[in-house]
């Protein structure tokens, strides 16, 4: 497959847009050659500007569960559009998707939508810090919440007590509120906790890690950070912008029966347009302004096209009982076929899955943490990426990250897939 209007584009980007990309992770950095520009997209499948069609595993990072250009959002964004696309106030919409997203998720009485997974997490903490009259949060080393300054802190050595910025640009000050602990792993937080004694406002985490790869968490692992929680007064936020409306209708307190004090949305929420949500009980949602002192807003909050679109969207899981476990299905297929061409040809590979997430890692450990993802042969992984990619078959474009099945993809779709990651392993 040829690329050449892709790169041509590319270079005319790089001249007025810094990486010629408006998000890093596009940029192809982690496995070298240049980002392939679409042009359009249709269920299971994506037509880039060369016109080559490309099986696409990512689906703008998740939020494509039924499939690109997926009729009933379409004709609702069009039908809004017509009606005027922005007012600055409220609009019954609102109301009907905050209804509906407050029937599908457990442990939620109210919701407040914004524009990004960002700012949802964003202000998810600051509703945290303001309700327990707190300031220090606990977040996990490769989990992501979105590019806000008190979350871009990463584990380096030695970094497990205080956090130290891994951008330029975060203040030491905003760093220190930060606390870094480790993925699945219980004593750290409970040493953590201890140590800042009565000044943790609250645990962020991805109940089911999806920026590290896709990373389930160890039984009892997200029983103990809510039993944590629990008894020290300390807020627990589930960061469900991935997992939202995609591992279960109610997200992962459904799925694994535990219940968060704040849950984070994004992605799925927004049915392929710019939304994010934060949504918790009475108590704590009534401390944001207008009702209460925590303030938060936005110019096109709730905007009806992405309200109609995220609308359309969860109507349509909401309607779709056997969704989830279709999804299911599809990717334990696919996670079967590729353990069986991968073995076959002696590749060193774990791969996880659970309900529609699944990461391919090639290391032979259990990945189960930041450390563990950060093991695999990246080497293998730029052959493996390219020659998929020249197979037709589109993975994100870094080690490190989940392929989201969406539920457009039919069984020839995979057993092609299965049939390239053959192919392309016997080059390694
Ligand atoms: C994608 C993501 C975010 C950030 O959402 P944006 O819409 O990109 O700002 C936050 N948390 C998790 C778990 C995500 O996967």
């Amino acid at each position: 497959m040829l690329y050449t209007r892709s790169s041509q584009l590319f270079a005319e980007a790089e001249k007025v847009i810094p990486g010629g990309v408006n998000s890093p992770v596009r940029a192809f950095k982690a496995v070298g050659g240049t980002p392939i520009f679409v042009k359009s997209a249709k269920g299971a499948y994506m037509y880039d500007e060369d016109g080559n069609r490309l099986i696409d595993y990512i689906n703008s990072w998740g939020p494509m569960i039924l499939g690109h250009a997926f009729e009933p959002v379409v004709q609702a964004v069009i039908e809004k559009a017509k009606l005027g696309t922005s007012f600055g106030m409220p609009t019954e919409l609102e109301t009907q998707i905050a209804a509906l997203a407050v029937s599908m998720v457990p442990n939620i009485d109210k919701i407040r939508f914004v524009n990004s997974g960002t700012e949802a997490c964003m202000s998810a903490v600051r509703l945290a810090r303001g309700f327990t009259k707190r300031d220090k949060i606990i977040k996990f080393a490769g989990c992501y919440h979105g590019h806000s300054d008190s979350f871009l802190i990463q584990a380096g050595s030695g970094a497990i007590t205080f956090g130290t910025p891994n951008s330029p640009g975060v203040t030491e000050g905003t760093a220190k509120d930060t606390l870094l602990a480790r993925y699945n792993d219980l004593e750290n937080v409970a040493a953590l906790i201890k140590a800042n004694k009565n000044e943790i406002a609250a645990i962020i985490v991805e109940p089911v890690a999806g920026n590290m790869g896709c990373i389930p968490p160890n039984k009892g692992f997200l029983e103990g950070l809510r039993q944590l929680c629990t008894d020290n007064g300390i807020l627990l936020i589930f960061d469900e912008v991935m997992t939202g409306f995609r591992l279960a209708r109610g997200g992962v307190q459904e799925l694994f029966n535990i219940t968060a004090d704040i849950v984070c949305f994004g992605k799925v929420i927004g049915g392929g347009l710019p939304v994010g949500a934060f949504a918790a009980r009475e108590e704590i949602m009534n401390y944001l302004a207008p009702l209460g002192p925590v303030y938060q807003a936005g110019t096109l909050s709730g905007n009806p096209l992405a309200m109609a679109a995220g609308l359309a969207m969860l109507q349509s899981l909401d309607a779709d009982r056997a969704i989830f476990q279709r999804l299911e299905e599809k990717t334990a297929y696919l996670a079967a076929g590729m353990e069986k061409v991968l073995k076959a040809n002696n590749v060193v590979f774990t791969i996880n899955r659970i309900g529609s997430m699944v990461s391919v890692h090639f290391d032979a450990a259990p990945v189960v943490d930041f450390q563990s993802a950060a093991k695999g042969d990246n080497e293998t992984f730029k052959k493996f990426f390219h020659g998929l990619l020249q197979e037709g078959i589109y993975i994100a474009p870094s080690a490190y990250e989940t392929w989201f099945i969406t539920d457009a993809l039919t069984y020839d779709d995979l057993d092609f897939t299965i049939q390239a990651v053959d192919k392309v392993s016997k080059t390694f």
